[in-house]
């Protein structure tokens, strides 16, 4: 097993808050072990065009409660080709990089095991992505803060609800996943919530809409944003509004703030935790897997066995959510 002198750190796919808390845990402790490490700035695209640079400590200082990516974030189609990916190789021999940590989501860990499976160089990853939708780590970097930003945002939205009399259909992030919608649902005392992963949403909406209490005036559903049976918030509002025109409805889509702002202490923690033990990982000569915590304890996953969309949504929260909101 060859000595790791020199890491490749990069950000790619989504951003998400506690990206930064992630490349300051990378970059210290491989310092404090006597490792390079060497900046990738905008993910694969700039690994394929040579925008890499030497960090240092100085270069991580006073980023730890900074959300976004202070190595940028890129999405790019020639890494997805064999002959985009051997630029990338050459770029990194080039800066004599002989490892790499990659953050970011299910795509990001695609193109690592691409990578990994053609040339001979050590890949981990780390979990960046608000979705937490990877298998092999409770949590994911980004979840935590991503949960918050929306609950307080519903919180306001109620109290124009309530002022008016208002049903609010609020639509949050989540491409594949309900994760977000449902525990945001319950922190925020959704009366509905409509996610991919429920094929019951929108006939438990209609239904407490016709037989539930009619002194409830104003409501909040949430819906997640990869919720397409039903055709998206949208589309459920126009339903709503033409079989219950005496509600006053209204659709409000989060977007994207809920990926931005100071991550949370449990983001900032997860993130060194997981830094930490990539560094030690490839150390210890791991490659091709994502790090993460399971159960309070560092885990390792391969990365096509973490791609695979967790999908298990606790029926016992959805229980939850209708028991609550009488
Ligand atoms: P998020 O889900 O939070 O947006 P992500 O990491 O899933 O993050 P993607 O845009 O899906 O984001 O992927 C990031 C990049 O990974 C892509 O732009 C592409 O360069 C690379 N990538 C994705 N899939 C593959 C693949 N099958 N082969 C090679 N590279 C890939």
């Amino acid at each position: 097993m060859a000595q790791i002198k020199n890491i490749g750190l990069f950000t790619s796919g989504g951003d998400a808050p506690g990206m930064n808390s992630a490349i300051r845990a990378v970059v210290r402790a491989a310092l404090y072990y006597d490792i390079n490490v060497t900046g990738i700035r905008r993910g694969y695209e700039g690994m394929i065009n040579g925008d890499l640079f030497q960090m240092d400590r100085k270069s991580v200082s006073n980023i730890i409660q900074r959300g976004g990516t202070i190595l940028k974030t890129a999405r790019s189609e020639s890494f997805r080709t064999k002959q985009g990916r051997q630029l990338a190789y050459d770029q990194l021999k080039k800066f004599n990089v002989d490892a790499l940590i990659a953050i970011g989501g299910d795509g990001t860990f695609r193109g690592a095991k691409a990578f990994g499976d053609q040339f001979d160089i050590p890949v981990l990853g780390l979990p960046g992505t608000i979705d937490n939708d990877l298998m092999g780590t409770d949590f994911t970097i980004g979840y935590d803060t991503a949960i918050n930003t929306v609950i307080n945002a519903v919180d306001k939205i109620r109290d124009t609800a309530e002022s008016h009399d208002r049903l609010f259909i609020v639509e949050v992030m989540g491409r594949d996943s309900g994760k977000i919608a449902l525990r945001t649902g319950i922190a925020s005392g959704a009366e509905n919530i409509i996610i991919p992963e429920s094929k019951t949403g929108l006939t438990n909406l209609f239904d407490r809409l016709e037989h539930g209490r009619k002194d409830k005036t104003s409501r909040i559903v949430i819906v997640a944003e990869g919720e397409n049976e039903e055709g998206g918030a949208f589309e459920i509002g126009r339903r709503v509004k033409e079989k219950f025109p005496h509600y006053d409805t209204r659709v409000s889509i989060l977007g994207h703030i809920q990926r931005g702002g100071k991550p949370t202490c449990m983001d900032r923690v997860l993130a060194s935790r997981v830094g930490v033990a990539a560094v030690e990982a490839l150390m210890a000569g791991y490659k091709g897997q994502m790090v993460g915590v399971i159960n309070n304890k560092i885990a390792y996953t391969p990365f096509e066995h973490a791609i695979k969309h967790s999908t298990d949504i606790d029926p016992n929260l959805l229980k939850i959510v209708e028991m609550l909101s009488l």
